[in-house]
């Protein structure tokens, strides 16, 4: 199995080498050469899979370079109900599909650490990171920046692990207590919080400033986890099976899936599952205010926004108006050209998007296509997100948070008659307290362990927006 780049460098690369890296060198992202297919035999043999062995059945196909056997290591030690099941203790319960009403699910994807469903690909990354950087004797220093549920989901799974640093910029005072809480109160050695003294764009700009530093980061082995990493893609393929298995009994049923989308990336494994050939009937893809997504699955024409038109809303993690993982579909849905797909990017360079509607003066028709690869979308408003998570609430006695709200929202619309629909929950409640207090004029729940997370104390440095002083702050930790 090799991967090629979506913009040309036809890579001779495995899994492996592409595992601590970032985007390939021509600016564009890894995917197979081809998708792995699944027949029916292996599909019901599946069915009897612990979580663990179905990510390892999974992680198989795309990583045929990491021997067997430590790729059920790696996934039996990721996969256990501790990890995922705040104290149910019982692995069978990772990832399980509530019934909301006949033919409409929710799947339970934040029962991790972090209580978001970004702790499903990046607990396994850590594992996997820590047994890659202790097969080549090396280290890694990851540095990211983050607002909120991305940079916890990362220290969580990067803590204690041999050989991995992680140096984290958050906004000074500007993430919600329970995120500040929660990656503030850890004391592992290996985990740098920086607060900086600025707004999330700030942050992201000492970020690149830093980075752009060759030399530097070089020396520093400088990495990222952003959610273009192929792992983590790969990781969140295995919940599709999952859902798939659990709402059918046999390989003759479809299902559709709604996904609170931001960066494309969750959204992405589904199209990769479905690509293997899980018969998922539609993917729909929910937006809030921030909807480039939903304009271009409504109309084929692709427009970014600046950060300055980015709204801030109450599902904050999907306030993105230029999703890093859109590329990889693209380049499935102009028929893997990249040449083309290198002319349609350097147009969003250049002019903030591209038009596949096949209107005249448009870029391509390629968007007549969309149905074949089960595309759908909806978006919400803060509005709806209040109506639904009041409705859920009495309708199905369990409340849900912002962004699970956006995907219930725009399932009941998109649902068809006969194919069940699994809305897939990216978070619990307690971390968007506002909101469902503002919806329900009651706190969210808290999970058995997190009651007195805002009391703890805190580790953490405040630190002025400046790349001189960043790059000698992390030399300082790293000696090197
Ligand atoms: C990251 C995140 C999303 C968006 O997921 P993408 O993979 O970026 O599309 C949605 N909801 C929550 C709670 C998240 O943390």
């Amino acid at each position: 199995m090799h991967y090629v780049s979506t913009r040309g460098i036809a890579a001779q690369d495995t899994f492996s080498t592409i595992l601590l890296g970032g985007l390939a060198e021509d600016g564009g992202l890894y995917l197979p050469e081809h998708y792995p297919q699944i027949s029916d035999a292996e599909l019901n043999q599946w069915r009897t899979f612990s979580y663990a062995e179905l990510a390892c059945a999974v992680l198989a196909k795309f990583a045929p370079d990491i021997p067997l056997a430590d790729l059920r290591a790696l996934t039996q030690k990721t996969y256990t109900a501790a990890t995922y099941c705040n104290t149910s203790g019982d692995a069978s319960k990772i990832t399980p599909l509530q019934e909301l009403e006949p033919g409409l699910y929710l799947q339970a994807l934040s029962n991790g650490p972090t209580l978001a469903f970004k702790d499903m690909a990046m607990q396994l990354l850590g594992n996997l990171f820590e047994y890659t950087l202790d097969k080549q004797h090396a280290e890694l220093n990851i540095f990211g920046a983050t607002s909120g549920d991305t940079g916890s989901a990362a220290e969580y799974a990067m803590r204690g692990k041999r050989g991995i640093r992680v140096f984290m910029l958050s906004p000074h005072k500007k993430m919600s207590a329970f995120q500040t809480a929660q990656m503030f109160s850890l004391t592992d050695e290996n985990i740098f919080n920086i607060a900086v003294e600025g707004v999330f764009d700030d942050c992201q700009d000492l970020v690149k400033a830093v980075s752009n530093d060759l030399a530097f980061k070089n020396r520093q082995k400088i990495g990222t986890v952003n959610s273009i990493n192929w792992a983590r893609v790969v990781a969140q393929v295995v919940y599709y099976f999952r859902g798939y298995l659990s709402a059918t009994t046999n390989n003759s049923q479809q299902v559709s899936f709604t996904v609170p989308s931001g960066n494309f990336g969750n959204v992405c494994a589904g199209h990769i599952a479905r690509m293997m050939g899980l018969p998922i009937a539609k993917l729909v893809v929910a937006t809030n205010e921030n909807d480039v997504l939903d304009e271009f699955f409504k109309t084929g024409k692709y427009q970014v926004r600046k950060s300055e038109q980015t709204y801030h809303t109450s599902s904050p993690s999907m306030d993105i108006s230029k999703a890093s993982n859109f590329e990889r579909f693209v380049f499935d849905l102009i028929g893997r050209d990249s040449a083309r797909l290198l002319a349609l990017f350097s147009k969003v360079e250049k002019t903030g998007g591209f038009d596949l509607s096949g209107a005249p003066g448009s870029d391509g028709d390629e968007f007549k296509r969309i149905a074949e690869f089960g595309f759908s979308s909806g978006k919400s408003v803060h509005t709806d997100r209040l109506a639904t998570i009041r409705s859920v609430r009495e309708k199905y006695g369990i409340t849900v948070d912002t962004h699970t709200a956006d995907g219930i929202k725009v399932a009941l619309e998109q649902r068809d008659n006969n194919v069940a629909m699994i809305v897939l929950e990216t978070a619990l409640p307690a971390k968007f307290n506002e909101t469902i207090r503002e919806a329900l004029g009651v706190d969210a729940p808290r999970p058995a362990g997190f009651e007195n997370i805002e009391s703890l104390p805190q580790h953490f440095v405040v630190m002025v927006a400046d790349a001189a002083q960043m790059k000698a702050y992390i030399a300082g930790k790293t000696g090197l």
